[in-house]
């Protein structure tokens, strides 16, 4: 399904839907409405179903760049047979995905491409490689999994970092972005509220497995069926991926304490956090 977002923004969603990427993976065409070329944010899946819309929504222009938030399947996969059909460089923060001549993504090194600017935010969290991209004209910021659409993301332990990822959330909300295109779901209006939300809903998150511990909980999925006893099921083997993210937080700040595998965790003692 495509559909215009934005005179520069056209969203054209993967047939990819699932508990974690919502209706599908959200792949956009951005040119400035005059420009002859086109940038294409995360072709998505491998589907030539996918990428013949994808080209069909860039309406005749040639595509210039291309360009990957990260490099999680559902974004990535079909990437780099995509820029090699379109003969566009693709440049990604994480090793070894750039083509070569590719540009490098860096904080403060604006992209010039298809009559816009596009600024790379790296925001590693959600996973390591992921980086944001601030589109000038509209005050918005392409976000790819750091925040999406609608509910909330994984933080993936262990190729995701919760420290990481809640300076990512602080980062994002100090450029104060007046919209987001979200890898999934649906355009967000309210920029700002939304990333406030999602970093007190993370710090809610801590207080939550902060109080399993005390209560007794000592594994990840002991914390997990107590945290989030109110969401569905299929969620929880995510749910633990976050739950070892915020235990790894935390136990590295000192107020938990793994044992020796690191598959148990106790409170941290008195003077000690
Ligand atoms: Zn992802």
């Amino acid at each position: 399904m495509t559909e215009a977002w934005s005179p520069r923004v056209t969203r054209v969603l993967a047939p990819n839907p699932s508990p974690l990427t919502l209706e599908g993976t959200n792949t956009f065409v951005v040119a400035e409405p005059d420009a002859a070329t086109a940038v294409v944010i995360d072709p998505g899946p491998a589907d030539d179903g996918h990428a013949q819309a994808v080209v069909r929504a860039c309406a005749g222009r040639r595509v210039e760049l291309v360009l990957l938030t990260h490099t999680h399947v559902d974004h990535a996969e079909g990437a780099r047979a995509f820029a090699g059909r379109a003969g566009a460089p693709l440049a990604a923060l994480a090793p070894g995905w750039a083509s070569p001549g590719a540009p490098v993504l860096a904080a403060g090194d604006p992209l010039a491409a298809a009559g816009l600017e596009l600024r790379p935010l790296p925001t590693p969290g959600h996973a390591a490689d992921h980086c944001c991209f601030e589109l000038a004209a509209e005050r918005a910021v392409f976000t790819g999994d750091h925040v999406l659409g609608r509910g909330t993301t994984v933080v993936e332990w262990p190729g995701g970092d919760m420290a990481d990822y809640l300076a990512s959330l602080e980062l994002l909300r100090d450029r104060r972005p007046e919209r987001l295109y979200p890898g999934h779901g649906p355009l967000v209006g309210d920029a700002v509220a939304r990333v406030e939300g999602y970093l007190a809903h993370r710090l809610d998150r801590e207080a939550q497995v902060l109080a399993a511990l005390a209560a007794g909980d000592r594994t990840p999925a002991e914390v997990v069926a107590r945290v989030y006893a109110a969401v569905d099921p299929a969620l929880h083997p995510a749910a633990e991926l976050s739950v070892r993210a915020h235990l790894a937080k935390l136990a590295g700040e000192g107020r938990a304490v793994a044992d020796g595998d690191g598959e148990r965790f106790h409170p941290a003692g008195p003077g000690q956090g």
